[in-house]
């Protein structure tokens, strides 16, 4: 089962053949006429995938209206009937899960074996434990009210995985949504709308404008949407709470991270160099809870960061359809040059994995950084790429300092074969989500989001749906319609 997947290409050309490689809007069950468009590129070599529009804030007021009109009804059709739907597209996206994961890979530049074997199965998880969650609306949670219309703005590293963790939430709780995908990923949003209608998903309930940031900040600045949604940089983030504010809009937001990935000398050192292969250079690093910072205890750091870097030169870099590929390529040549320029322009002792890197396309071998001061700009800043920093400390305090000593908190991991130190420790570092013993656990049953300047709001598990809902004053259930 290794060498690229021949077939898999041949249904994403012939998926692509089918649209004229060219796409408009998803608007009220359909797709508008493509205008204006940009090319949607293969990081990995290059090629125009696809033709893509750039959304105006004519085409978010149709989307907005039609998301307006569908909203009612959806609302108040019993929940057992909203879940319905949900199970359908969990199923669908089994049953198309080939096709999304190689499009995915392409447009993307991920491994293909973190697409078919991470990225869609959480996604069919994602509605299948949603449309759990919708049956239980009418009985468990009467007192509450969809917010209405969520605008929804997504980043470009977990594309489809990102629209999942909108939509169906959003959609269990009876909103109805606008989507605006990234403008480097907008495929596989694009193919779920298509699921969307063999599902037989009423038309306006899921809009998808595609488009750059003008496109979003329309999405978000339109009067007529109840609840944003972002996940994306911190710099973002925070201009879409400038623009947020006062407009009584929900709001929740997913950003970036700078997550301490802490060793100390009792660990199992072969488990945790595992668990920090896929802390960082998983996606290639382009993780917003990526363990990108290394804590490694002073004892055991020579011997650590050696077999560390022996095990990054056996990272294999290519092709990201080959299923032996351990690291693809990065999203785009913009990510690719500033990753390049903030390593290139550290002060800190750059070791680069002694591995081959193709000649062409968005590659940039795994990397690690030693010798970096605490306030350096390395140590403080979101590379969001292949490249690891690290640091040593003695004592378990000046671990937790250290740790701390970041503007965000999305993640943590602690290495230790000492319980009560882990579980001392844990509570102490200020993040979202502390993982002990290991590293990327993720559920839809388990509300995941930062603090600090990684934002607010969590997604995935009650805490999640509770984020599209809004209390009412009457607790009696609204009157449904029939299904
Ligand atoms: P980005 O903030 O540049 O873009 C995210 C999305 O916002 C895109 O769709 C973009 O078009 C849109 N956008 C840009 N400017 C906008 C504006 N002014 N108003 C409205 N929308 C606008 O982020 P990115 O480079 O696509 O993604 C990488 C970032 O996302 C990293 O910082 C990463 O840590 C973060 N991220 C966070 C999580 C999380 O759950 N916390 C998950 C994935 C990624």
């Amino acid at each position: 089962d290794y060498g690229p997947a021949p077939e898999g290409n041949a249904e994403v050309k012939a998926w692509l053949a089918k649209h004229g490689q060219t796409f408009g809007h998803f608007i009220d069950g359909g797709f508008t006429k493509p205008a204006a468009t940009f090319a949607t590129k293969n990081p990995a070599n290059g090629t125009d995938l696809a033709q893509i529009t750039q959304g105006t804030a004519q085409d978010i007021d149709a989307a907005v209206a039609a998301a307006r009109r569908a909203q009612p009804k959806w609302a108040r059709l019993p929940a057992h009937a909203r879940a319905k739907y949900l199970y359908a597209l969990a199923r669908l996206i089994q049953k198309h899960a080939r096709l999304l994961a190689v499009l995915e890979t392409m447009d993307n530049g991920k491994p293909i074996r973190e697409s078919r074997d991470i990225d869609v199965p959480l996604v069919a998880r994602h509605f299948y434990y949603h449309a759990g969650l919708a049956q239980l609306m009418d009985s468990e949670l009467p007192g509450h009210a969809p917010h209405g219309v969520c605008g929804a703005v997504i980043p470009w590293n977990f594309p489809l995985l990102m629209l999942a963790w909108k939509v169906a939430p959003a959609l269990a709780a009876g909103n109805t949504v606008v989507l605006k995908p990234a403008e480097y990923t907008p495929l596989t949003a694009l193919l779920f709308a298509e699921i969307t209608r063999e599902a037989g998903l009423p038309k306006g309930v899921l809009n998808i404008v595609t488009g750059d940031g003008d496109t979003g900040a329309a999405l978000v600045a339109h009067p007529g949407v109840d609840k944003i949604a972002f996940t994306g940089s911190t710099a973002v983030g925070k201009a879409i709470r400038r623009a947020t504010a006062g407009t009584g809009k929900a709001l929740t937001l997913e950003l970036g991270g700078k997550s301490p990935y802490i060793v100390f000398d009792d660990a199992d050192i072969d488990s945790a160099i595992e668990g920090l292969v896929d802390a960082i250079w998983f996606n290639q690093g382009q993780v917003c809870c990526a363990g990108s910072r290394l804590l490694v205890q002073e004892g055991i750091a020579p011997r650590f960061h050696e077999k560390l870097k022996r095990r990054m030169d056996g990272l294999r870099l290519g092709d990201p359809l080959d299923k032996c590929i351990d690291v693809g390529a990065v999203v785009d040549p913009i990510q690719l040059a500033t990753i390049t320029d903030m390593v290139n322009g550290s002060d800190g002792d750059i070791y680069h994995a002694d591995t081959p890197i193709p000649a062409q396309g968005c590659f940039y071998p795994p990397t690690l950084i030693t010798g970096l001061g605490t306030a350096s700009r390395l140590m403080q800043e979101e590379i969001f790429g292949p490249v690891l920093v690290s640091m040593t400390f003695r004592t378990p305090a000046e671990a937790v300092d250290l740790a701390n000593n970041t503007r965000y908190g999305l993640a943590a991991s602690v290495w230790t074969e000492n319980v009560n130190l882990a579980l001392d420790i844990a509570p102490k570092i200020k993040a979202g989500v502390v993982w002990v013993n290991a590293t990327n656990l993720f559920d839809a049953a388990a509300g995941f989001g930062g603090v600090r300047e990684s934002g607010f709001g969590r997604e995935g598990g009650w805490e999640g749906l509770m984020a599209y809902l809004k209390p009412v004053r009457s607790a009696k259930p609204l009157k449904p319609v029939a299904a």
